[in-house]
């Protein structure tokens, strides 16, 4: 049984029988380090954690406000909870946020209900994640998200920043139909998930071909990230990063971060490489876009082999369970989140075709492991060929860089607007 199948049957059993079930253990693991936190019986049913090992754990602390006050702030980043003894409500930047039940002291220590580690942490951006199937709460300290305006304050007029553009620009029709204070209101509250392809063990893809430097895939897709995280902010929609260090996240988890911060779109970023028995593979180049769905031919499942290579890194994936791949897309075969993701697809290809100097390879299909978590619109960019000389130099320019994140910045805002009108002015 999993730790959540033991807890819902803790608060089941609870409110029901006196004869309780023992107390889990809840797992933290904060990089190499796994700590277990042990669990009490809060007084008014459920469970409960000490605030102080729970924030250790997850290299965080606990402060206290003024001694005799009862006020604490647990902080975990740069994300800051103010909790009072005796309160069930929580505030972070500035929302006041109900928890199930609340904190209490206890023989001198303070403790907060486990909902706040499981739900409200992850769901605040603070670079923690619960994963319920191994009872595990993962600290990545590399995840920054833009704080969210509180929801009352009116929509500031908006400065339009036009970052120079290659081509003329079609855009002003749709500007004058989108007034901009309105559109930046409801953009605003978008959040866009970036993550950079591979990381830590996993190099990705090295090349270029007949060039005795390497670079790595790794490197190319976090700087490109980074950029395309200024090109989103700066457009006012918020970014949350998978990371943005070298450092390993499991494919699975990539997907879990986009869910549980409530993501608009996840958007991958990787680098193409050559198959080496091809005629000519340093030759071969472009940029192309991926959607979840079957590959259907042989060049899509190289790429979705290739990609999903990355799970070999991941020490504690379970490859023995079964594949819930093909599950998961007959479910989204019916899901909305399949067109959508195509159409957002189709809307990156269009914009780096404007300023990439490769061929289009066109919108594609395939089966990523990354893709499959992500329940949200979600896509898969190949920003170009490492293995090609011209690309990797391409794709490694700090000012191209900039320029090719602007373009997919404009589709990913020009989607959400198309969404958002789809949907009657969203939120
Ligand atoms: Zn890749």
């Amino acid at each position: 049984m999993t730790l959540l199948g033991a807890l819902a049957l803790t608060l089941q059993l609870s409110a029901v029988a006196p004869a309780l079930p023992p107390l889990p253990t809840l797992t933290v693991r904060a990089g190499a380090r796994l700590q277990s936190v042990p669990t009490i019986r809060h007084p008014d049913g459920g469970i409960a954690v000490r605030a102080d090992v729970l924030a250790e754990a997850l290299g965080g602390q606990v402060v206290t406000e003024a001694s005799g006050s009862g006020r604490y702030r647990f902080e975990v980043g740069t994300t800051g909870l103010d909790l009072e003894a005796g309160s069930a409500l929580v505030v972070a930047a500035g929302d006041t946020m109900p928890l199930r039940a609340g904190v209490f002291r206890n023989g001198g220590q303070l403790y907060v209900p486990l909902a706040l580690a499981t739900e409200l942490l992850p769901r605040l951006g603070a670079g923690v994640l619960f994963d319920p199937d191994k009872a595990e709460l993962r600290r990545f300290s590399t995840v920054t998200v833009a704080r969210r305006p509180p929801a009352t304050r009116a929509p500031q007029p908006r400065v339009r920043v036009d970052t120079p553009g290659p081509a003329t620009r079609t855009a002003p029709v749709d500007n004058v139909r989108n007034a901009p204070a309105a559109r930046s209101a409801s953009l605003r509250q978008r959040v866009v998930v970036v993550d950079a392809g591979h990381g830590g063990p996993d190099n990705g893809m090295s090349g270029p071909i007949g060039v005795p430097t390497k670079i790595y895939e790794k490197t190319i897709t976090l700087s490109f990230a980074k950029a395309l995280r200024a090109a989103l902010e700066q457009r006012e929609i918020q970014v949350v990063m998978t990371r943005t260090t070298d450092t390993l996240i499991a494919l699975g988890d990539r997907g879990r971060i986009a869910n549980q911060a409530k993501a608009d779109l996840f958007l991958s970023v990787h680098v193409n490489a050559a198959n080496p028995r091809w005629t000519n593979p340093g030759g071969a180049r472009g940029f192309e876009t991926y959607f979840l769905a079957e590959a259907k031919t042989e060049d899509e499942r190289r790429v979705a082999a290739m990609e999903n290579e990355a799970i070999r890194f991941e020490t504690d994936a379970d490859l023995t369970r079964d594949d819930p791949l093909g599950f998961i897309m007959r479910d989204m075969a019916q899901n909305e989140h399949l067109r959508e993701s195509g159409r957002l697809a189709e809307l990156l290809q269009l914009g780096m075709k404007r300023v990439h100097p490769g061929p289009s390879r066109g919108v594609k299909q395939a089966g990523f492991r990354v893709l499959v978590t992500a329940f949200m619109p979600a896509v898969l960019v190949e920003i170009g060929f490492g293995t090609n000389k011209l690309e990797a130099q391409y794709m490694t320019d700090a000012e191209r860089q900039r320029e090719l994140a602007s373009t997919l910045a404009d589709a990913v805002v020009r989607y959400l607007e198309q969404y958002e009108r789809k949907v009657g002015g969203g939120g």
